[in-house]
């Protein structure tokens, strides 16, 4: 029920948008379709994944003739469903042990993740260790460090300024002696260096596969939802620096668009595995996208 609530909000907006756009139509015309186009983009839906989504819709209304407001409403959720929907590795790696890069500019919710991340993971019964391999700023470890203490897991950290796959060496070596399911280790993202992010990376990726050959790997970016097309631009050049696996969608409580997850999940090749919801220790959600869809107008 709550999870009901809370998607509702995520479209809130859009949802009603196109609702006041429906009342009272007789027919499904062109204006209808242009207004559906206009709501939709400025609920932070992209261009292109707009443009596909009327097109399908028009089709279908077409094909089957629909002139019904309340048909039109579950067909628009189809449809966004389908365009959503990864049939490929929606879920986080299941297979132990796991090494996770959490990877994202600062501010956009990277810590909170991590510490919502350990959490979900301990309540499944996993062992989790956390690294502290954002060695950039002496606040970033601190915080880590209090996650660390209210999830009840350890964290290896160094002092500021080290060098951070040092910090991924020890975990690692620490993390095969306790036998640890998942190790999670945060990174600084840095876009404003892009080539000392990537050898920053480079080196990590380089002592994981020595040290660790055997573990698992997920590489989740960490997207703040409020910040609309520059979200989308992230996971560009991010892209660009690193095999990203999965994003984690921040902070959607804070916005009534939500259709930034839409575009993020049909214009890159990367699921959308996680959405924060709030600040809180269980505010984190595996994200599914028929369920997020089927929000939309419920
Ligand atoms: P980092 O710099 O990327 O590590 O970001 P933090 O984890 O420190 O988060 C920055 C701010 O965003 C903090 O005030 C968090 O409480 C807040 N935050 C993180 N995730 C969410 C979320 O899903 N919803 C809301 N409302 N706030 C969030």
């Amino acid at each position: 029920m709550m999870f009901r609530e809370e998607k509702k909000s995520f479209f809130g907006k859009m949802s009603q948008r196109i609702g006041d756009a429906l009342a009272g139509k007789a027919t499904i015309d062109d204006d209808f379709m242009d207004e559906l186009e206009e709501i939709l983009i400025t609920s932070d839906i992209g261009m292109e994944t707009t443009m596909k989504i009327v097109d399908m819709l028009r089709t279908e209304v077409k094909t089957n003739n629909l002139t019904k407001p309340s048909v039109i409403k579950i067909r628009l959720a189809k449809i966004i469903s389908s365009v959503i929907n990864k049939k490929e590795e929606q879920k986080l790696c299941q297979d132990t042990p796991l090494v996770i890069l959490m990877i994202g500019i600062n501010g956009g919710g990277k810590t909170t993740s991590i510490g919502k991340l350990a959490h979900k993971l301990r309540q499944e019964g996993k062992t989790v260790m956390l690294a502290a391999a954002d060695t950039f700023r002496a606040a970033a470890a601190e915080q880590l460090c209090i996650w660390g203490d209210r999830v009840g897991v350890n964290v290896i950290k160094h002092k500021e300024g080290a060098d951070p796959s040092a910090v991924i060496y020890d975990a690692i070596q620490s993390a095969k002696a306790k036998h640890i399911d998942v190790l999670i280790c945060d990174t600084a993202g840095r876009l404003q260096n892009k080539k000392n992010l990537m050898d920053e990376l480079n080196k990590m990726n380089k002592v994981i596969g020595r040290e660790y050959p055997e573990a698992a790997r997920e590489n989740l970016l960490v997207l703040d939802a409020t910040t609309g097309k520059n979200a989308v631009s992230q996971v560009q050049e991010f892209g660009d620096v690193a095999d990203i696996t999965g994003i984690i969608l921040t902070k959607l409580d804070g916005t009534a668009k939500g259709g930034i997850v839409v575009t993020i999940a049909d214009e890159f090749d990367m699921p959308v595995k996680f959405i924060g919801v709030g600040e809180g220790i269980e505010d984190l959600k595996e994200f599914d996208p028929v369920e997020f869809a089927e929000g939309i107008f419920n």
